[in-house]
């Protein structure tokens, strides 16, 4: 067993009409015959995009599509077609990957606070000459009645709760970004995060609320009205499913103090999957055609 072997697993019937899959420890044996033919394509996944893109993909079967998550979660879902999990080892560790595996175009679906991936994935395609398409929901965007304070990172949002004398704190931030907020002692935070934040930061007075979006607009509101929340703490992620925690403080004049996206390598961008698909066929078509 190759170390490739050990690492790709098969989360859907390969689509082909052979007969069924021969699978060795997760490696589909028949998906090798199957998708020779086809261009390979590395998939950056970890998002509600990259899920929607590998099933999209698989749905067209022109590309033999290689997942790749980072390994965050203990039980990650599997997106459709091939998955790999794990960094790469750097730029260079993925400029020998994608030669390593004939990589045909590179869809970055990464998320929007994923702060290194976009860099490495910009300077080892460059190195290894692969087309690189960036697929990004766009940001949220104020309107009227809407309270923000933007900032840069933690100690800034910190600096502005204290400003702001914040005391019944929603902060919805990740389970690995809050050992900056401990350190408010007049706050109580209500902590909402998919994976139980272990060891939790010393905070003076705190709750963990565990629960996945996407969230109704009705239950943000019952959250802010039971839990007497003045103010929320969270990134500007965008996208549907998070969104409602925003209407919802409009609705009351809450401040929300909103993290500003960090910088990304100019790679070309799309926000819909419709246009990846079409950029993939463009840079996978065989010269000539
Ligand atoms: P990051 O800071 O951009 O990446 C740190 C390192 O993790 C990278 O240098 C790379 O390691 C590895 N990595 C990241 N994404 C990878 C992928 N899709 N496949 C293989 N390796 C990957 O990212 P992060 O903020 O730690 O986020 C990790 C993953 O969680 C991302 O894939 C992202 O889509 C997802 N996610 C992040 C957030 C967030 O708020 N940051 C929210 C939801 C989902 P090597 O240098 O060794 O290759």
């Amino acid at each position: 067993m190759n170390d490739r072997a050990r690492v790709v697993f098969r989360s859907h019937r390969v689509p082909t009409d052979a007969a069924p899959i021969c699978e060795i420890e997760g490696f589909a044996m028949s998906a090798v015959s199957a998708t020779a033919q086809r261009p390979s394509v590395l998939l950056l996944g970890g998002t509600s995009e990259g899920y929607e893109l590998a099933s999209a993909l698989a749905a067209r079967r022109q590309w033999h599509t290689i997942n790749s998550l980072a390994g965050r979660t203990e039980q990650p879902r599997r997106p459709a077609g091939e998955t790999r999990i794990g960094g790469f080892g750097g730029v260079a560790g993925l400029a020998a990957w994608l030669r390593a595996h004939a990589i045909r175009a590179t869809l970055d679906a990464t998320h929007p606070f994923a702060a290194t991936m976009g860099w490495h994935a910009a300077a080892a395609c460059a190195q290894a000459g692969v087309p690189l398409l960036r697929l990004e929901r766009p940001p949220w965007t104020a309107v009227p009645g809407d309270n923000w304070h933007e900032v840069a990172d933690w100690p800034a949002a910190v600096e502005r709760l204290r400003h702001l004398n914040a005391r019944r704190v929603l902060l919805a931030v990740g389970r690995q970004e809050l050992a900056p907020f401990a350190q408010l002692d007049q706050a109580w935070f209500l902590i909402r995060c998919v994976t139980p934040p272990l060891p939790l930061p010393p905070f003076a007075a705190a709750e963990v609320r565990l629960a996945r979006g996407p969230f109704t607009l009705a239950d943000e509101r019952a959250l802010l009205d039971t839990y007497r929340i003045d103010a929320i703490v969270c990134k500007n992620s965008g996208g549907d499913a998070t969104v409602a925690k925003l209407v919802a403080a409009r609705e009351r004049g809450l401040p929300v103090i909103l993290q500003r996206r960090p910088p990304r390598p100019p790679t070309m961008t799309v926000t819909d999957i419709d246009a990846a698909l079409a950029w993939l066929e463009r840079v996978t078509k065989p010269a000539g055609e």
